[in-house]
C-alpha cells in the first residue's frame, strides 16, 4: 500500500513515521528539492500544477492525501478523477477562501465574528459601518502564519491596509476580543465514524503557534460538546474523511469559529506522545479505510514549537517527559523547525516542567 502526499513537509513526515508501523509506505509531491519528507520516503521534485509529475506520482498508489492547504483544487480533481483522494476536493475548496469557509460555518449555525467580502474601497467603507472598528482585514486566500492581514483600529488605518493587502480579494472580520484561542481535531473514517480529540489551547506570539496545552485548561464538557457539535457539521457537510482541524476563538463561554484545516494541524503534534492514537495515525487510519483509534489524552501535554533555532538536544532531553522532534530543515528566522511535547500525569509537574523548558527555548 502505497500513500501518495502533496506536500513534503513537516507534517509529511510525521505522516510516515505514523504510518510505518501500519505497513504503510509513502510517496511525495513536492516543488522543493529539499522538502523535509524526502529524508523518509520517496519524494518527487515538481509542481502541483505539472500534469506529467502528478501523473508519475500517482503511479501504483492506492490513495492520495495532502498535508499542504494551497495545492491547486484543479491539480485534486485531476488526482481524484482517478483514485481516491482524501479530505475530499470540495474541503480542500473551501479552506483556501476564508470568505467560504466563513460563509459554510454560518451556513452549519457555527458562530463566526461578523464578515464582508471586499472588492473595492466602498465595499470596506460600508463593511466598516456595520461591523465597526476594530476590524481585522485580510487575504481571502493564501494567508497563514498571521501573513497577509491588518487590524484596523482607526477609520484612517483603511485605505492604507486597502492598499497593502492589493485591494481585493479581501475580507473584513469584527475583531474579538477572546479569552483564548482553541482548536479542535477531529477525524472522520470511510464509514462516517467521527472521532474527536480534546481541545486544545493555543497560545501565538508574532502570527505563529508557539505553544499548545491539551487538554485545553479548565476545559468544561459543556465547551467540549459545543467544539464537537460545530466539527461534526461540518465533517458532515463535506462528508469528510481524515482529520480536521478548526481553530476557534473563547469568548464568554462561547465559541466563535475562526478558520478550518483540512489536514493534520500543528495543534494536534502533542497527540504523538500525548494521546492514545497520534493525529497522524488516526489521518492514515482514516484514509485507508481502518477503525479510528482512541483519542483520549494519556495525562497532560503541551507541545512548544522550535522556530527559527533549535535548542541543545541534550538540555531538552534532560527535563523528565520531554519529547524532542526536529524536521531536519535548515534555519531561517520565523521558519518551524520543530517542535517538543511535554508530557505529564498532572498539570502541576507539566507546569514544572514547562517552566524548566521554557528557559531552553524562546
Ligand atoms: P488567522 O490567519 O486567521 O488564523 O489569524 C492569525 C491570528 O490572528 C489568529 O490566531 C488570532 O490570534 C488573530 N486573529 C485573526 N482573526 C481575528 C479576529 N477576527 N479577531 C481577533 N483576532 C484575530
Amino acid at each position: 500500500m502505497i500513500v501518495g502526499v502533496l506536500g513534503g513537509g513537516q507534517l509529511g513526515r510525521m505522516l510516515a513515521l505514523a504510518g510505518y508501523p501500519l505497513g504503510l509506505r509513502f510517496r511525495f509531491l513536492d516543488p522543493s528539492p529539499e522538502a523535509p519528507a524526502g529524508h523518509l520516503a520517496p519524494c518527487l521534485t515538481g509542481n502541483y500544477d505539472d500534469q506529467e509529475a502528478l501523473e508519475s506520482f500517482t503511479s501504483g498508489l492506492s490513495v492520495v492525501t495532502y498535508e499542504f492547504e494551497n495545492v491547486p483544487a484543479s491539480s485534486v480533481g485531476f488526482l481524484a478523477e482517478r483514485l481516491p483522494v482524501y479530505p475530499p476536493p470540495e474541503a480542500l475548496e473551501v479552506a483556501q477562501d476564508r470568505l467560504s469557509e466563513k460563509t459554510l460555518f454560518r451556513k452549519l449555525g457555527i458562530p463566526v465574528p461578523p464578515f464582508a467580502p471586499i472588492d473595492t474601497p466602498e465595499d470596506l467603507q460600508s463593511a466598516l459601518e456595520r461591523i465597526g472598528l476594530p476590524a481585522v482585514l485580510k487575504t481571502r486566500r493564501f494567508g497563514y502564519d498571521g501573513k497577509g492581514q491588518v487590524v484596523l483600529h482607526r477609520p484612517e488605518d483603511a485605505a492604507p491596509a486597502l492598499h497593502a493587502l492589493g485591494g481585493r480579494n479581501l475580507i473584513l472580520e469584527g475583531f474579538v476580543a477572546f479569552e483564548r484561542e482553541v482548536s479542535i481535531l477531529a477525524a472522520r473514517g470511510r464509514s462516517g465514524a467521527t472521532v474527536f480529540y480534546p481541545l486544545v489551547e493555543n497560545q501565538h506570539a508574532g502570527g505563529i503557534l508557539r505553544i499548545s496545552l491539551a487538554p485545553a485548561p479548565n476545559l468544561t464538557p459543556e465547551l467540549q460538546a459545543q467544539a464537537q457539535d460545530y466539527a461534526a457539521r461540518v465533517l458532515e457537510a463535506l462528508d469528510y474523511v481524515g482529520v480536521l482541524a478548526i481553530e476557534l476563538f473563547q469568548r464568554e463561554g462561547q465559541l466563535l469559529a475562526n478558520e478550518m484545516a483540512p489536514r493534520v494541524h500543528n495543534s494536534g503534534h502533542w497527540t504523538i506522545e500525548g494521546a492514545e492514537t497520534s493525529q497522524f495515525e488516526n489521518h492514515l487510519r482514516a484514509v485507508q479505510g481502518l477503525p479510528l483509534g482512541s483519542t483520549a489524552a494519556r495525562g497532560h501535554a503541551a507541545m512548544l514549537n522550535l522556530i527559527g533555532t533549535t535548542p541543545e538536544p541534550a538540555a531538552v532531553l534532560a527535563v523528565p517527559n520531554a519529547h524532542l522532534h526536529l524536521y531536519g530543515k535548515s534555519p531561517r528566522p520565523g521558519r518551524k523547525l520543530g517542535h517538543v511535547t511535554l508530557r505529564a500525569d498532572d498539570p502541576a509537574s507539566l507546569e514544572a516542567h514547562l517552566t524548566e523548558l521554557r528557559r531552553l527555548i524562546p
